[in-house]
């Protein structure tokens, strides 16, 4: 079965908006409503968390992305219980960047970025689409692979379920910085409190055992070994 893509729409709001579904209840302070932060947490990771209520249970499973302007792309398998679509489904993506430890354990926490997006995603059936959706979805974690490698054939095609989730209705929440009780009564418990940072940077790219020692790292992978990721 194909369908036509949808009809061409509207930009984005610059704010995320603020329904019932991604109003922030607690620690609103770290909230966001800024829609370029949720893009800049997008585009720095490639796996989501997918959650989604399959036979009255909810099933949460962290798949690839990608993203353009409107649009969160995942794939998987034609029989993946996760990608049923026409579900309403959560998508969480998250980026540790250090643990904040404080001068008591209540007050400990996390650094991070984070963003929920929630809808109800589509499946692209329309051939270019799905094409375009594919590319999206590779190249947002391999720049440049999409035309590297082999590009997927009809049967493969067939064999894939592709989603397009809105990214309408999204939230973002943000921490950064030192524990919050070094002006508290505990400051003075000679208790160290500081934040131990965390990043993740990419390694040298290591060839397939069986690779003919003739096929070179192309560049556009090669160059990535050492940049941060997250
Ligand atoms: C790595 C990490 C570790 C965390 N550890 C803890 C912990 O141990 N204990 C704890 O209480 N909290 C923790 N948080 C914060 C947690 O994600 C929730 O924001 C917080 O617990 C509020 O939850 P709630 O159920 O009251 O959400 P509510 O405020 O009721 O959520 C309402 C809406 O706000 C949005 N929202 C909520 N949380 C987030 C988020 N993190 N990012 C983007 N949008 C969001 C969603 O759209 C959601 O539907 C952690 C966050 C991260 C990223």
């Amino acid at each position: 079965m194909t369908s036509s893509p949808p009809p061409a729409q509207p930009p984005l709001s610059a704010d995320l908006p603020r329904t019932d579904l991604t109003r922030h209840r607690r620690l609103r302070e770290q909230g966001s409503l800024d829609r370029a932060d949720l893009d800049a947490i997008l585009d720095a990771g490639f796996v989501c968390h997918l959650g989604v209520v399959v036979d009255g249970r909810p099933l949460v499973v962290p798949t690839v992305y990608g993203r353009d302007e409107r649009w969160l792309y995942l794939h998987g398998s034609v029989a993946s219980r996760s990608l049923a679509g026409d579900l309403p489904v959560c998508v969480t993506v998250t980026h540790v960047d250090g643990l904040v430890l404080a001068r008591s354990v209540f007050e400990h926490g996390v650094n991070y970025r984070s963003a929920v997006i929630h809808g109800v995603p589509r499946e692209v059936t329309d051939p270019d689409e799905k094409l375009v959706g594919l590319r999206t979805l590779t190249e947002h974690a391999t720049p440049g692979q999409w035309s590297y490698a082999r590009r997927p054939n009809r049967k493969e095609l067939a064999a894939t379920t592709l989603l397009a989730l809105s990214l309408e209705e999204a939230s973002v929440k943000i921490r950064t910085g030192a524990p919050d009780d070094g002006d508290g009564p505990d400051a003075e418990l000679g208790v160290w409190a500081g934040t131990l940072p965390l990043t993740s940077t990419w390694g040298a790219p290591v060839p397939d055992p069986v690779l003919p020692p003739d096929i070179p790292v192309p560049e556009h992978i090669a160059r990535r070994e050492g940049a941060r990721q997250g």
